[in-house]
């Protein structure tokens, strides 16, 4: 199988080529040529299968140039006792009649894109090998929060690779700084910028651009890769865990063999609901795939009209994580969905760029509209569904969970419609505790508490465990010190790369 550019160019890569690259050379993103059939047939074998299993059996249809065994080592490294805190990694919770919560946050860092940066850095280590790159992969990381902390969780040690991630000294929480300066690791690197998360990716930015530094580090036999959710071994390792679900309910006796459900996907960068896309080409049985959004609504309008238009008010919103007005992924879903016309999609893409906006023709928006269905919730409503969930069923979700819960009641009443449903929850309540306790006991219960009473407080109510990613983090030593300028950032990766530290 191979993978060629929604832009044109090159023609074909193997997957490990595109995994190396992430992006493609004229811009444009890589996505396998055809989709891999996984006939009903197929799947019903894998029942009994574990997570890791499955996640092997899928995967190996997508890197058909990693042997069996490569893919092995690879799920089995990422998935298993010592970074997931659920022994089926990925649990489908029932939580009503027809609707069923699938679990994704039992990983190190306590949100959904651990299931794919815990997997990533083994095949990209394997791809490097198998395209004969001899050198050490540097993994460059802006980040806001979530991402850098889920890369260093997934980079620490793993040999032939280093990381080191930048984030904006005023743009994170308490809680995700003090994930990130706590980091263990004998190949990693975290850094504090002086400004905010723009300056500190325009910083980041910079350095990827700067032919000098790149053909200087080369020489150094180093290369710099990012680990941002464009990269297909970013993509792949999702589609497992829509399938994974399905497998459950069947074994739960939830779903009948054969019938088909509906996923629920809060949605920023389009990455985890593309990876459901997927799968249902692939054969899996999925009536609608319902797209989630906060008040940043640019792909509700999207799906409703055809029309991408970013310029817009951006907000600031309790899902920071959704909080995107480019979403970067829905580019290969347009590629599909256009007859795979590079010429299209370049055009869109251009557009986008230089006016902030594009329209897809006609026939396109036709099939989106049958795939997807889409929906908004803003805060307040986000607040209130939150609540709700806790008193019916004394279950917490976080804020872009509860975003989902709310779309879902929307898409409920637009269509009353009584397919089985999985409402894909992307973070732990715990990751975003203030938030969570203010729906629920409202705001003067969060009054004067630091993060970690906080945190107790959460695991009274919800009768639950507090994750052990974000336990004793105050106990722990800090070993992160330095801030630097923006314009510092180039140099600080040289005195990173070449021990000047
Ligand atoms: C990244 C993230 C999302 C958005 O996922 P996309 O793949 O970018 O659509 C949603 N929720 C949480 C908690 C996230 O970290």
């Amino acid at each position: 199988m191979f993978y060629e550019s929604t832009r044109g160019r090159p023609r074909q890569v193997s997957a490990a080529e595109a995994i190396k690259l992430g992006l493609a050379p004229d811009g444009g993103l890589f996505v396998p040529q055809e989709i891999p059939q996984f006939p009903l047939a197929r799947l019903n074998d894998m029942r009994d299968w574990n997570y890791q299993a499955r996640a092997a059996a899928i995967l190996s249809e997508f890197l058909t140039d990693y042997s069996t065994a490569e893919i092995e080592q690879c799920v089995y490294a990422a998935y298993n006792q010592n970074t997931f805190d659920a022994p089926t990694i990925a649990p489908v919770h029932p939580l009503s009649d027809k609707l069923n919560i699938l679990e994704l946050w039992h990983g190190p860092t306590c949100a959904f894109k651990d299931l794919a940066l815990q997997i990533l850095p083994h095949l990209l280590t394997k791809a490097a090998a198998k395209t004969g790159e001899p050198t050490t992969i540097v993994i460059l990381v802006a980040t806001s929060g979530d991402t850098g902390k889920a890369a260093l969780a997934g980079f620490k040690n793993v040999p032939g690779t280093r990381i080191i991630v930048f984030y904006p000294e005023q743009g994170v929480s308490t809680m995700q700084q003090l994930q990130m300066v706590t980091q263990e690791g004998n190949n990693v690197s975290v850094i504090a910028v002086q400004g905010n998360f723009d300056d500190t990716q325009n910083g980041v930015k910079d350095t990827f651009a700067d032919r000098e530094l790149v053909y200087n580090l080369s020489q150094r036999n180093y290369r710099l890769s990012s680990a941002n959710s464009i990269n297909w071994g970013r993509l792949a390792p999702q589609i497992v865990y829509y399938f994974s679900a399905y497998l459950d309910l069947i074994q739960q006796g939830r779903v009948n063999w054969g019938e088909k459900i509906n996923f629920v996907v809060p949605t920023g960068n389009f990455g985890n609901i593309l990876a459901a896309y997927y799968a249902l080409e692939m054969g899996l049985p999925v009536h609608k795939l319902i797209c989630a959004s906060n008040a940043n609504n640019i792909l509700t309008d999207f799906i409703q009209t055809g029309i991408y238009n970013r310029n817009r008010r951006f907000w600031k919103t309790i899902s920071p994580s959704m909080d995107i007005l480019i979403s970067s992924n829905l580019e290969r879903l347009l590629f599909h969905l256009n007859g795979r016309d590079p010429h299209k999609t370049g055009a869109w893409m251009t557009g986008l760029k230089d006016t902030g906006r594009y329209q897809v023709d006609v026939q396109t928006l036709a099939s989106i509209k049958g795939f997807f269905w889409s929906g908004f919730a803003d805060d307040e409503q986000t607040l209130t569904a939150i609540k709700e969930i806790f008193k019916e069923h004394r279950y917490v979700v976080d804020p872009h969970t509860g975003v989902g819960i709310r779309v879902y009641q929307q898409y409920l009443q637009a269509t009353a419609d009584p397919t089985p449903t999985v409402l894909v929850s992307t973070a732990s309540p715990y990751k975003f505790n203030t938030s969570v306790i203010k729906a629920v006991l409202g705001s003067q219960a969060v009054r004067d508490k630091d993060e970690f009473q906080l945190l107790a407080l959460l695991s009274e109510l919800s009768n639950t465990e507090v994750p052990s990613g974000l336990q004793g983090l105050e106990q722990k030593k800090i070993l992160h010190h330095k801030t630097v300028s923006q314009d510092q950032i180039k140099k600080e990766v040289e005195n990173v790369l070449y021990n000047r530290t």
